[in-house]
């Protein structure tokens, strides 16, 4: 066991604070890496807060971690020291069941160990990426392309992967239409992402006020949902809107958006439930879904096409006791486009 440093939060309520972890001994099986930026999603929030349910304490968040690989097991073969590496939100799966085999961990009938508050095979909590150093099993490990830099790449772990996944699922590209709903850490994804793959984008956001940004980052439209006009302007236009708000939305008005056949897919997690009429389904043969990040495989696919398309994330680096100043900022929506925090601040 080594002793390193790390931010927690102690309750629901109480702003998070500096503190010491354990991080266990490298296995045969492990890499140790040291955390060189970690990025703030908003599920840290969420979890932090206890939206979804009570949660455990002191709670180390942050699952998008990116850093340099300082000593292997003896039996690792995917990666050497002084590689450049990220882990994203998950550390390991059961890996014999089909979706495991399948290259779906985020789904294991196993059971998933999250990067952060999930039962570890000793049974203690995993603490999160908001740390100086992380220790992984091998497979659990992705590589980042050279051309993007550390800081940029760490959001790729959640926001680029959960993003990504499901564009790819339902064949984003050249003559697709699809729209981006709010314009965060996910949503600047989704738009920069669906843009590489050729797609038609339309960024639905409360307000204007990010309008440069959204056309910048890829975007060929962007429309205010606080206008009702969009909603008359937009009707029956898209083949998939991606929803990426944290917040409780008008579902009907928005699937009222999607072309015959489309699919609007959900990413955003409030913490109340949604309702729809399914008359906004069956008229014209639309589909709601879900998507809960990627596999390791297709976060690897994902790092790679990054590398190829020289796509980052828009970042606002960030000293590690400004945590709770950004997590103001992003309920705010006041997020230009993910923060990060540089590591060696916790030292
Ligand atoms: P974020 O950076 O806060 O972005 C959310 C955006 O939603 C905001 O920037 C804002 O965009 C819009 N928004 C916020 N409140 C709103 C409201 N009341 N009404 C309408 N729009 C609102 O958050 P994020 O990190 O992208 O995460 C978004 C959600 O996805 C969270 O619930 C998170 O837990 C979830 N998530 C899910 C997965 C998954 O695998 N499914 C993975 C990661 C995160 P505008 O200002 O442009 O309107
Ligand atoms: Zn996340």
């Amino acid at each position: 066991m080594s002793t390193v440093k790390a931010y927690a939060a102690t309750s629901a309520t109480e702003p998070l604070g500096p503190t010491t972890i354990e991080r266990r001994d490298v296995g045969p099986h492990d890499v140790l890496i040291e955390i060189r930026y970690s990025g703030i999603c908003h599920t840290d929030i969420h979890s932090v807060r206890g939206d979804w349910g009570p949660a455990a304490y002191p709670l180390v968040p942050d699952h998008e971690i990116a850093g340099i690989v300082t000593e292997v097991g003896s039996e690792v073969t995917r990666h050497t020291v002084g590689d450049r590496v990220g882990v994203g939100c998950m550390v390991n799966s059961f890996r014999e069941c089909t979706r495991c085999r399948n290259g779906q961990e985020q789904y294991c009938l196993g059971g998933t160990v999250l990067t952060y508050g999930s039962a570890d095979a000793d049974g203690t909590l995993t603490p999160g990426g908001c740390s100086t150093h992380v220790v992984v099993t091998e497979d659990f490990v992705v590589r980042i392309p050279e051309g993007i830099s550390l800081n940029e790449a760490a959001p790729l772990l959640c926001a680029g992967i959960t993003t990504y996944a499901p564009l790819r699922r339902w064949g984003v590209g050249p003559g697709k239409k699809v729209a981006v709903v709010g314009l965060g850490g996910l949503g600047h994804m989704a738009v920069k992402l669906a843009h590489a793959m050729g797609a038609e984008i339309t960024v639905l956001s409360q307000s204007l006020n990010k309008k440069d940004d959204g056309l910048r980052l890829g975007a060929d439209h962007y429309q205010a949902t606080n206008d009702p006009a969009t909603f008359e302007q937009l009707a029956g236009t898209f083949d998939l809107i991606v929803n990426t708000v944290s917040a409780k939305l008008d579902l009907d008005g928005y699937l009222g958006l999607l072309a015959v056949n489309g699919t609007m897919v959900n990413f955003g997690a409030p913490s109340e439930p949604l309702s729809l009429s399914v008359f906004s389904l069956i008229m014209g043969g639309r589909s709601y879904s879900g998507s809960l990040i990627g596999g390791i495989r297709e976060t690897q696919e994902m790092l790679d096409f990054c590398g190829e398309h020289d796509i980052g994330s828009e970042i606002e680096v960030i000293p590690a006791d400004k945590i709770n100043e950004a997590y103001e900022r992003v309920l705010a929506s006041d997020v230009r486009y993910r923060f990060v925090i540089d590591a060696s601040t916790l030292a």
